[in-house]
């Protein structure tokens, strides 16, 4: 008989203080990451993670693991570029295996235009130095022999973007991980406690009110994914400009080798992965208006079986095993709001990471780290301000993603 080994990965039950140095609210990747680096390059241990449920239970647990660093705009591809090349350091630095597979992205065209977009897409990465090239349909076969790229499918396939180092992380150990890593260097970490609200007197936060009591401290950090612009309006009255949507994932039965690389398309609005326990990992559905729903719906079941066996036929007949659905925090360019100070002293943000944050969570909480040991904000979180929407400079992440936008 097997026994599973009795001591947890890092202390689940610390004594909650009446008082810490910092406050970060969401026990997500980007609380863990911050807190993780807090203490490893600043020294600052103080420190309380405040999870109303479990580490892990936002969209930390539930994506679908996708890394890459081909963002759109130089203000971006810095910080998603730097979290690619953490991976594997991360993974002996916390001596936990992160299951870093290097398999590179793959995103197809369908159209003439399609690839004429692709094309600028790879000569601004090369640009900025990320590793991106184009393949004709032929070298695609090569790669993914299970694509059809005859003229049979509804959106035939024109060629693809390959950007090698991309590839696919196990989220739960990222989140296991980066919680033994705060854990052991002191970082507090506090499941099952819920922030109901947020104190601040004269524009200074002086703490939090939880479920479990009322905590003090100087510095507060809201990183509660999908109800950060919720929290933040219910407890200070600052509007952030994010949709919470719903967005829907599912994995297939797990089935033998057949995808080495992660496959998206845009014309069919899905993307997959085979994950290291053979299931196909799926997922793109969002949707279209702001919701806190985490149900999920047949409707994209028919969508998503009908989506990847156009594209991949050898997967007729394979059963759909698990379905979920999370909340992606969307702003109206795509991009997050890491900002401090403002409006109110002490008072840090980092949310707004839509569908992309797991991919740069740990290079961001090692800058947000800095930030708020030092409160001096570092050069590469410069563009990302609050203020930025209220002065109209919204960075092209997206182009048309704003119509939903509840910020006025
Ligand atoms: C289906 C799906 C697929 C995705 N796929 C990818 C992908 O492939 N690649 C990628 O890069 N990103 C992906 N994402 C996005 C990514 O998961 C998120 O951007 C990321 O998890 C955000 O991290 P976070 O720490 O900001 O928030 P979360 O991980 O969501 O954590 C927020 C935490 O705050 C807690 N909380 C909320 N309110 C309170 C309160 N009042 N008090 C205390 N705690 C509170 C929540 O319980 C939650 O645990 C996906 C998301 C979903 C849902």
């Amino acid at each position: 008989m097997f026994l599973l080994p009795s001591t947890p990965l890092w202390d689940t039950s610390p004594p909650l203080k009446s008082s810490y140095d910092a406050v970060l609210i969401g026990g997500g990747l980007h609380s863990l990451a911050t807190a993780y680096y807090l203490a490893r390059d600043h020294g600052m241990t103080n420190v309380a993670i405040l999870e109303r449920r479990f580490i892990g239970y936002g969209g930390a647990g539930r994506n679908t693991a996708i890394v890459r660093a081909n963002q759109r705009t130089q203000e971006n591809v810095p910080l998603y570029q730097e979290a690619l090349d953490l991976w594997p350091v991360l993974t002996r630095e916390l001596d936990y295996n992160l299951m870093f597979y290097n398999c590179g992205n793959l995103n197809l065209c369908h159209s003439e235009a399609a690839v004429t977009a692709a094309r600028m897409n790879i000569a601004s990465a090369q640009f900025q130095g990320v590793g991106s090239e184009f393949l004709a349909p032929a070298d695609v076969k090569r790669m993914v022999p299970a694509l059809d790229v005859s003229d049979r499918p509804r959106h035939p396939i024109h060629g693809a973007m390959f950007h090698p180092p991309g590839g696919i992380v196990r989220h739960d150990a990222v989140v296991w991980g980066l919680a033994k890593g705060a854990s052991e260097q002191g970082i507090h970490i506090h499941q099952q406690t819920e922030v109901t609200g947020i104190r601040a007197v004269d524009g200074k936060i002086q703490g939090v009110e939880t479920s479990r009591g009322t905590i003090n401290s100087p510095r507060v950090l809201l990183s509660a994914g999908g109800y950060s612009a919720g929290l933040s309006h219910r407890f200070l009255g600052v509007r952030l400009p994010i949709s919470p949507l719903t967005i829907q994932a599912m994995v297939t039965q797990p089935l033998k080798p057949l995808l080495n690389h992660v496959v998206s398309s845009g014309a069919y609005h899905v993307y997959c992965n085979q994950t290291l326990k053979g299931e196909i990992a799926t997922g793109a559905h969002m949707d279209p208006w702001p919701n806190y729903t985490t149900q999920t719906t047949a409707h994209y079941l028919k969508h998503q079986a009908e989506a990847l066996t156009d594209i991949l036929p050898c997967l007729r007949g394979v059963r759909f095993m698990r379905h979920w659905a999370g909340l992606a925090d969307m702003t109206p360019d795509m991009a997050p709001i890491i900002d401090g100070n403002d409006p109110v002293e002490g008072y840090y943000l980092n949310c707004g990471w839509g569908y992309f944050g797991f991919k740069s969570c740990t290079s961001t909480g090692k800058y947000v780290a800095q930030y708020l040991a030092t409160g001096e904000r570092p050069e590469i979180l410069e563009p990302f301000r609050l203020s930025r929407y209220k002065q109209h400079r919204l960075m092209g992440e997206t182009a048309g993603a704003i119509s939903y936008t509840p910020w006025n």
